[in-house]
């Protein structure tokens, strides 16, 4: 097929790069000229494992970028939106979206043949009929589900696992106004044999992906309130607990060989110093607006973002257990993302730790294995970033994982080397307290 993808963030750039690895030819469209010339040079502006060897291999053949929407809209078949949907406070903004479905709607003006746009930014329940329809049908003088087609296709790829994800979903939600556009979307999923693909109303579709994210926010907020309340009672360790949980068959079924089947949301039970990114703190924030907007109260989803929101508070408690004053205490943070394999600092737990740190005079000495340019945009000179983790080490007096790199786990051979030993905060619980002379692990109570 030949496809439009109206903007190139992390979504639209992945499914663009993607969507020609499979064999459609692909033009990306921003209006951030910057973006697309870089695109065209074969630089992807975001990172993520494997898209720049994907780009590169598509660039020229199948896959190009433009500012030139109407063209674009022209010369394909099927358009996604994959504009920006922040959260403003209240609600969330639909200007881009609401823009770019009427600057599709102006190029479907003198377009005759038959084309389809598809909604990917998430978008809450509703925006497709009562926002872009009326927007694409005013701009175009035609008639969506007659001259025209729209749907909604959610996406549920992760930051950092961005590619692996587009290209083996778990599932693919399409919802549409009517069969033919439900058809030729399921046209563009055609490669994806084994996926399960689910044909909903465009409602319906929008719901799921604001439910399932809400879910796994939950569990993590769950996860974290009781791993706080371990660490008061004492002598327990919530990553126990929660193996002790986990092992109910409700939750881990045996398989046919008689081994228990280890489900994904494992990681989504382990304690830690909160969620961030840019889509699980928006996303909830958005449903419980669009729910207190239909009267329903949403408590549950409220006391997940004020859990979230105090979280990162537990890695200074930490600190101020072992440091009377954090004044001039030198500090090694590392892990700036909100996870890790990507550069994406948006609502990352680091940034209310470093403010809260710099706020107190602690030094901070901060490394990333990609997010430092992205963290400098932030911080500048208030911190200073080390190029390696014996960089950010050297003369700290205390060490807080705050991103569960795999790189980190060097750390018990660097930090046994030095003398004295500083004080670990193991913010991802993925190291083992012996290893160190001196340790605090988020849910971990004393002596546990
Ligand atoms: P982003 O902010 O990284 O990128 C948005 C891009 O759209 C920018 O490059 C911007 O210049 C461009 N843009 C804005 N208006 C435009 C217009 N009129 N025409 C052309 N380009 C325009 O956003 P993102 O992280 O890719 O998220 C996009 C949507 O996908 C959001 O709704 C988000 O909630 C959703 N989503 C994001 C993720 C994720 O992991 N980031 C995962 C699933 C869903």
């Amino acid at each position: 097929m030949k496809i439009s993808v109206v903007g190139t963030g992390y979504v639209g750039l992945v499914s663009g790069v993607c969507l020609a690895e499979l064999g459609h030819t692909v033009i990306c469209v921003d209006v951030d000229t910057a973006k697309v010339d870089q695109i065209n040079r074969g630089d992807s502006p975001i990172y993520e494992q494997g898209l720049d060897e994907l780009l590169q291999k598509n660039l020229g053949t199948r896959l190009t970028a433009t500012t030139d929407l109407e063209r674009a809209v022209h010369e394909t078949e099927l358009s996604m939106i994959a504009v920006g949907t922040p959260f403003d406070g209240r609600a969330i903004d639909l200007s881009f979206v609401r823009q770019a479905a009427e600057m599709i709607g102006d190029a479907l003006k003198t377009k005759s043949a038959y084309h389809v746009v598809v909604v990917k930014s998430t978008v809450i329940p509703g925006t497709t009929d009562s926002v872009v329809t009326p927007a694409l049908e005013n701009a175009s003088g035609k008639k969506a589900g007659a001259d025209f087609g729209v749907g909604m296709n959610p996406e549920f790829l992760r930051e950092g696992d961005a590619v692996a994800d587009f290209m083996r979903p778990d599932r693919i939600v399409l919802g549409a106004c009517d069969s033919r556009s439900h058809g030729v979307m399921r046209q563009l999923y055609e490669p994806f044999t084994s996926a399960n693909i689910l044909s909903t109303n465009s409602r319906t579709a929008e719901m799921i992906k604001y439910t399932a994210n809400s879910l796994l926010a939950t569990l993590i907020s769950f996860s974290n309130e009781i791993g706080n309340l371990c660490k008061k009672s004492g002598e327990v360790d919530v990553a126990e607990v929660m193996k002790g949980v986990h092992l109910d068959k409700r939750l881990s079924p045996i398989g046919e060989n008689g081994r228990r089947i280890v489900p994904a949301i494992t990681t989504f039970i382990e304690a830690g110093c909160g969620f961030g990114g840019s889509c699980f703190p928006k996303d909830v924030k958005a449903l419980i607006a669009y729910g207190q907007s239909l009267g329903e109260s949403m408590s549950l989803l409220d006391a997940v973002i004020r859990i979230n929101r105090e979280q990162p508070g537990q890695i200074i408690a930490m600190l101020k257990k072992h440091f009377h004053s954090l004044q001039g205490v030198s500090v090694a943070i590392l892990g700036l993302a909100f996870k890790p394999e990507t550069d994406d600092m948006r609502e990352s737990p680091a940034i209310p730790v470093i403010h809260t740190l710099v706020e107190q005079g602690a030094r901070i000495h901060a490394f990333d294995p990609v997010a430092r340019n992205e963290a400098k945009k932030l911080f500048g000179d208030a911190i200073t970033y080390a190029e390696t983790l014996e960089d950010a080490l050297a003369d700290s007096s205390a060490v807080a994982i705050l991103t569960r790199w795999d790189a980190f786990k060097r750390l018990p051979r660097l930090v046994q080397a030095m003398h004295p030993q500083p004080l670990v905060i193991d913010g991802r619980r993925m190291l083992d307290k012996k290893d160190f002379d001196r340790y605090e692990g988020i849910g971990m109570g004393e002596r546990s």
